[in-house]
């Protein structure tokens, strides 16, 4: 189906959010068409265990529940493109259509359900990008069989900080956790299995002021600056991985899509509705409380019956279904 023929759904992304929208909406047989990216699956593809997603006692990895969740959403009639959206038009009134592009081909929707999530937050530091993938990494669960028996550094306080600390040590020689603040924003749990860790030390108030590479050309060494006496201090390294949080993957939508300071996408009160008619957003890109598997799930869930009851009580909307089923 092309720009001619209108979609009932179209939903951009294809985490946890993504794909529990584009199963509820098959199920309410709207045979959603999911934009699902090229990394299609989101950030758990970067995740080994997820042991509290519920329903799996013994865990499960992250590329396998997302293979499963797209499955079942396929076996409900959920189509997929694997590709990135490139550009949007929203419209602003019912019954108009929403566009959205792959490069250059047109998809039109009588309503759109946004699940793009979010990705790794950088550093922002000299040499950060110059030394991406090249000991640079946002990703412990991808990239720490590279570091058997070297140095490495984990920048972060908060829990995933603590989790990629705790895998790069089955690896590593030694993991230096750098974290800007004396307190860290780690739950207690899981900063008391960081410390119990005997390769891992915590360092603070230390911020990364810049990564250098070494004789090879990979990364080599950071310089640190103490935040409270000023010190500097040079940290030799083969790897740095950067877990200081995430940031919304809203630029599709950004001027159209009522966002708040941070880039999240607002919605209405405890529903996915956004500024715009039909348009609805779940996951990661609404949700900077939260952030796990199961509220994002949840959320998409929410889209789906949001997108399903707005098409069934719009008349505007309705109406354009009812002009398409004539022969
Ligand atoms: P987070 O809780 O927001 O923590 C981010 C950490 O990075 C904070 O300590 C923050 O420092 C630091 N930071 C932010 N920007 C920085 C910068 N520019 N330079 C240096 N440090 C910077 O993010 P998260 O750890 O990714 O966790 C996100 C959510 O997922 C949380 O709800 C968490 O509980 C959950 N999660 C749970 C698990 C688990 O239970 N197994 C694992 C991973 C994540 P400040 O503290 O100074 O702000």
């Amino acid at each position: 189906m092309g720009a001619a023929e209108r979609e009932n759904v179209i939903i951009i992304g294809s985490g946890p959010a993504g794909y529990t929208a584009a199963l509820y909406a098959a199920r309410a047989e709207l045979a959603p068409l999911v934009i699902e990216g090229f990394a299609w699956g989101g950030l758990l593809q970067q995740t080994t265990e997820v042991e509290n997603f519920p329903g799996y006692p013994e865990g499960v990895t992250g590329p396998v529940m997302m293979q499963q969740l797209r499955d079942q959403a396929e076996r409900f009639g959920a189509r997929f493109i694997t590709d990135q959206a490139t550009r949007v038009e929203l419209a602003s009134e019912p019954g108009e259509r929403h566009r959205v592009w792959v490069e250059d081909d047109e998809y039109s929707a009588r309503s759109v359900i946004l699940a793009m999530g979010a990705e790794h937050k950088k550093l922002g530091v000299p040499g950060e990008a110059e030394l991406s993938g090249r000991g640079v990494s946002y990703c412990a669960t991808c990239d720490a069989a590279f570091f058997k028996d070297r140095e490495a550094m984990v920048v972060g306080g908060g829990d995933s900080a603590m989790e990629e600390a705790i895998f790069l040590a089955k690896f590593s020689s030694s993991v230096t956790v750098v974290h800007r603040r004396e307190e860290f924003r780690a739950s207690r749990i899981m900063l008391d299995r960081a410390r119990a860790v005997e390769n891992i030390e915590l360092l603070t108030p230390y911020v990364i002021e810049q990564l250098f590479p070494g004789e090879s050309g990979a990364l080599g060494s950071a310089r640190l600056r103490n935040t409270a006496t000023g010190e500097a201090r040079e940290l030799p390294l083969s790897g740095a991985f950067v877990a200081i949080g995430h940031v919304p993957q809203s630029e599709l939508v950004r001027g159209v899509i009522d966002l708040d300071d941070n880039g999240y996408v607002l919605v209405e009160g405890r529903s996915t509705k956004t500024n715009r008619p039909g348009v609805f957003a779940a996951g990661d890109l609404v949700d900077h409380t939260y952030r796990q598997a199961v509220t994002a799930a949840g959320s998409g869930c929410q889209a789906a019956l949001d997108a399903e009851w707005y098409l069934r009580d719009t008349p505007a909307v309705a109406e354009t279904a009812a002009a398409s089923a004539t022969p």
